[in-house]
């Protein structure tokens, strides 16, 4: 009988820390790009750092929040969302870009929006998307229980503590939602490999957007390439979506 290693809510670290973690300033080589969604042009949220055992990098994943449900961000494939898998030395926090020029001016930048009508909620005018609300690192618990489910429920019962604290499960087996969505890597082909799955976490101010479902984070080692996607109950996607 195998194990599950789960992932708990251990507190805070400083938004640059070098260590496993949901939020924060990604880590990154020199020169490397903040991404941006193929769907909409704008900027991703950084998500976590996932930092692979062994010395086989740090997977920083990403998913555009700048309309959350019309990018397809639960995608492993839509261009709404992005794992990047970097090598393990020589990162450094990857700095935020200017973003682009705001919406005051009579400037006639070259945006080519095909969505001229897009409604802007200006609600919170000074709450930058592309980061999460706080920085939580893990610490990792083995439970001898080969399902995520029970493993939770164990753990909680053990330590007293709320079952949303448990962040998600590392390595092991996916425990999928729906059906198995494993991606494949755009670079040799083959399945990638499973390194986390995540859930949204236990504040729902500073939790990252799953849908309330769970977010499955896999690479491809040998490849240096990343891939994630998410899951939820139900067959549609949360915010009703932008569908096929
Ligand atoms: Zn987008
Ligand atoms: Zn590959």
């Amino acid at each position: 009988m195998s194990a599950t290693t789960l992932l708990i809510h251990d507190g805070s670290a400083a938004p640059d820390a070098p260590v496993t973690r949901v939020g924060g300033l990604p880590l990154a080589p020199a020169g490397t790009d903040w991404p941006t969604c193929t769907a909409c042009s704008g900027q991703l949220q950084f998500i976590a750092q996932l930092v692979l055992d062994g010395g086989r990098g740090v997977l920083a994943v990403f998913m555009c929040a700048n309309d959350p449900g019309s990018c397809q961000e639960w995608s492993a494939t839509s261009g709404g969302n992005r794992a990047l898998l970097f090598p393990p030395d020589g990162l450094a926090p990857l700095p935020l870009p200017a973003l682009p020029a705001a919406e005051d001016g009579d400037d006639e930048s070259d945006e080519d929006d095909g969505d001229a009508d897009e409604e802007e909620d200006d609600e919170e005018d000074d709450e930058d998307v592309r980061l999460l609300g706080a920085v939580r690192t893990v610490e990792r618990v083995t439970v001898a229980e080969p399902e995520y489910r029970p493993a939770v429920k164990a753990w909680s019962e053990r330590s007293g503590r709320p079952g949303n604290e448990v962040l998600g499960r590392l390595g092991g087996t996916p425990d999928w939602l729906q059906y198995d969505e494993t991606p494949h890597c755009t670079g040799c082909g083959a399945p990638m490999e499973f390194i986390a799955q995540l859930e949204d976490g236990p504040d729902p101010l500073t939790a990252p957007n799953f849908g309330s479902g769970r977010a499955y984070a896999h690479a491809c080692a040998p490849c240096g390439r990343g891939g994630w996607l998410w899951d939820w109950w139900g067959g549609r996607p949360p915010g009703g979506g932008a569908g096929t």
